[in-house]
């Protein structure tokens, strides 16, 4: 692997190494046959629905295949639809099948090109038959109704943790992997419809706990944190019987859940990514008010845990709006920077189509474009290493104890915030799973961000400790530590003595009409470099919530001091009054180390009201706390997502272009060229983006430009190569 210096001192004089990787996946399968699970770099799904047999055209499919290089397909086999010659009663045949084999002739067909197979099966619902032999087997609401399928009344939905999954879902991926010696079986909506009170698991849970299932969605009632923990566990040992049904057919395959995520996402992702081999993230497009960053985000979370193992990266060809349109066609560019940015974040594209019989064909060359560029930049795309410098930590036990109901906007919003924070000012990071701040997984990062991570544990604290004792520097917000790992409030932050403030016993919010005021630093003079571009401001506004706290040493300097909230109305009365002003913002250096401490919502205001005076401060508390060359500087007008990999012989710079009028709101119309784009020395902070016009690089590609960096030592300054996309 080129290290990190190595490459910078290269970057900075322009002169670096030719690629000059494997150049197929077929090499690269050859060097490592022990497992598959890395070998498919673009997957192909067709998810079959019921009139499919008889009717659909596997030639055209497998053509189609062949022609973008797919090397990993996913066929839908069985579960609530069989698309096979099943013998297990109550296994639902389609009936178009007939004496066919849908599945099993298009299983051959790409295996036949080469390519790895995976069968998909969805558990989730059943019919009339299954209901009238075994109505245990059928999810039961809170009301004590059994549950038909709301948007398939034929249907009814089972219950995840009964023995519908553990029996009768087992026997059927055993018979798949018998006839079919597949290398894996994918089942989506596996992990249930929502709480279920069958008579299963009101007794499993009362074997587990003692108690009645929960009536209520608070995670400080007792049933139902234990509902949360049982229900953990219920899925991981379901997952764990299917695995192992699986691999007693074929040791090389395995079962891959249809799970992970973010801090919203249900499962715990350590776990997650100490059991699966490989995982396909299931985020299919954007919908409401998204920005394109979103799908590189879902990357860089399930990556936190599950390291360099392949991760694919799930994208419809449709729209994904809450109508459900799930037979339609989505704007080709909207595609084009969906797929971008999660490749650029290290996904492997898979796209997945419903229905084999396509009606409005006009994906079908967008995802080829985008499959051949993949292609034919795949030793670009084998990832070894991030080189980001910067990481956000994310919180699952945060969003479901401290986050409950409101987990999304207390929770997520704060890091959405910092997150486009982190995009706007082109600072390549990664993110940390809140159970990984041991050395090994925060240890190449300089700086790690906490987001409102507001619920660590004891141990999660001492491991932040020690990381600012062995150099590394923190930024935190708002209720960062201020609760337990089950979201309990603490008499203090967990983090008071890195951050130097203490919990003063109260929250306020929401403020407003409240400000910061901006304050020299008494000893200099001058602004401290957190106030870069901010300087003539005299005051920005503050955020919504704040944190009362106490400073661990009186009369320290603030940066910023906290102007409380005068009347906004009548308007005569708009003027603020004398007070005390408390610190806006903390700042330490212990060691090597740095620590920002913003006892407010800078970040979740941030995503709200996208002041650029928040972005402003944001990106200069990080390039404050890291206070070292950015591994990849990049100057010039736009929004562009970036990320910088190293391969095994190479190094790869993406420049994802979301430079466009629907970038906060898809789908988009047109992709907006770049323009021009200076590569920026690497500099010492706080000057970002300084440029530097002896190491320019014109960026032609619109949107995932990538930089095989052969580009850089062009002393024209002309890209070698043009990637149109
Ligand atoms: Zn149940």
């Amino acid at each position: 692997m080129v290290k990190r210096r190595d490459f910078l001192q290269t970057f900075a004089i322009g002169t670096l190494l030719a690629a000059g990787g494997p150049s197929s996946s077929a090499e690269v399968a050859r060097a490592d046959q022990e497992e598959w699970y890395d070998r498919p770099m673009r997957w192909a799904q067709l998810a079959f629905v019921e009139d499919d047999p008889g009717n659909y055209d596997p030639a055209f499919w497998l053509d189609y295949f062949r022609r973008i290089h797919a090397d990993g397909a996913c066929l839908s086999a069985g579960g609530c639809v069989a698309f096979y010659p099943t013998e297990i009663p109550l296994h639902y045949r389609s009936r178009w099948l007939g004496n066919m084999d849908t599945f099993g002739e298009m299983v051959k067909g790409c295996r036949d090109l080469g390519m790895s197979v995976i069968g998909r099966t969805d558990p989730h619902a059943a019919h009339q038959d299954v209901y009238d032999a075994h109505p245990d087997w059928i999810m039961v609401d809170a009301g004590g109704g059994k549950q038909r399928h709301k948007s398939d009344p034929d249907f009814w939905v089972t219950c995840a943790l009964g023995p519908y999954n553990f029996e009768f879902m087992t026997t059927v991926h055993q018979e798949i992997m018998r006839l079919y010696h597949l290398d894996g079986i994918f089942t989506n909506r596996w992990a249930g419809s929502g709480m279920c009170y069958c008579l299963h698991c009101r007794e499993n849970f009362r074997t587990f706990s003692g108690m009645d299932l929960p009536r209520t969605n608070d995670p400080q009632n007792p049933a139902r944190r234990q509902y949360i923990l049982w229900r953990q566990k219920r899925l991981f040992d379901l997952w764990r019987i299917w695995d192992s049904a699986i691999k007693d057919i074929n040791p090389g395959a395995s079962f891959i859940a249809n799970a992970g995520g973010g801090a919203l996402s249900g499962l715990d992702m350590k776990t997650i990514g100490e059991i699966a081999p490989t995982l396909f993230a299931d985020r299919q497009g954007r919908s409401g008010v998204m920005p394109p960053w979103a799908n590189g985000k879902n990357g860089k979370e399930y990556r936190a845990t599950m390291g360099r193992k392949a991760i694919a990266g799930i994208f419809s060809v449709g729209l994904e709006e809450k109508y459900r349109w799930k037979d339609s066609v989505q704007s080709g560019n909207e595609i084009r920077m969906w797929v971008a940015d999660g490749i650029a974040h290290g996904l492997r594209p898979w796209f997945t189509k419903f229905n084999a019989q396509p009606i409005d064909r006009r994906w079908l060359p967008v995802v080829e474009e985008l499959y051949d560029w993949h292609y034919r930049n795949e030793r670009y795309l084998r990832n070894e290493a991030s080189l980001a410098r910067v990481a956000m930590v994310y919180s699952q036990q945060t969003a479901t104890f401290y986050g409950g109901e409101q987990a999304s906007a207390k929770v997520e919003d704060p890091a959405l915030g910092f997150y486009q924070a982190l995009v706007e000012a082109r600072i390549p990071f990664e993110m940390v799973h809140d159970e990984l701040l041991d050395s090994e997984h925060v240890g190449p990062f300089r700086t790690l961000i906490l987001p409102n991570i507001a619920a660590l544990s004891t141990k999660q604290c001492d491991q932040l400790h020690e990381y600012v004792n062995q150099g590394g520097s923190v930024i935190a917000t708002y209720e960062t530590s201020l609760y337990d790992e089950w979201g309990v409030r603490r008499n203090d932050f967990g983090l008071a003595s890195l951050f130097g403030a203490s919990f003063a016993g109260r929250v306020e919010g929401p403020m407003l009409n409240s400000y910061l005021t901006l304050e020299k630093d008494p000893a200099t003079g001058r602004f401290h470099p957190l106030m870069f571009g901010l300087e003539d401001a005299t005051r920005i506004i503050n955020g919504v919530n704040r944190v009362i706290v106490k400073p661990a040493e009186a009369g320290g300097y603030s940066p910023l001091r906290v102007v409380p909230s005068y009347p906004d109305l009548p308007m005569e009365e708009v003027f603020p009054r004398p007070a005390a002003m408390e610190a806006g913002i903390f700042l330490r250096e212990i060691g090597r180390g740095r620590v920002v401490y913003f006892p407010w919502d800078v970040d979740r205001t941030f995503w709200e009201v996208l002041n650029v005076d928040h972005g402003k401060l944001l990106r200069n508390a990080v390039l404050w706390t890291t206070n070292e060359p950015a591994p990849v500087a990049v100057k010039g007008a736009g929004i562009l997502d970036l990320s910088i990999w190293s391969q095994k012989n190479s190094m790869t710079v993406h420049l994802v272009n979301l430079t466009n009028p629907m970038m906060m709101k898809g789908p988009l119309r047109e992709i907006i060229p770049a323009p021009r784009q200076q590569s920026a020395h690497p500099d010492s902070q706080p000057q970002p983006n300084r440029e530097s016009p002896s190491a320019g690089c014109k960026v032609r590609d619109p949107l995932s430009a990538r930089q095989g960096l052969d580009r850089f030592r062009n002393p024209s300054n002309r890209p070698s190569r043009g990637h149109r996309h």
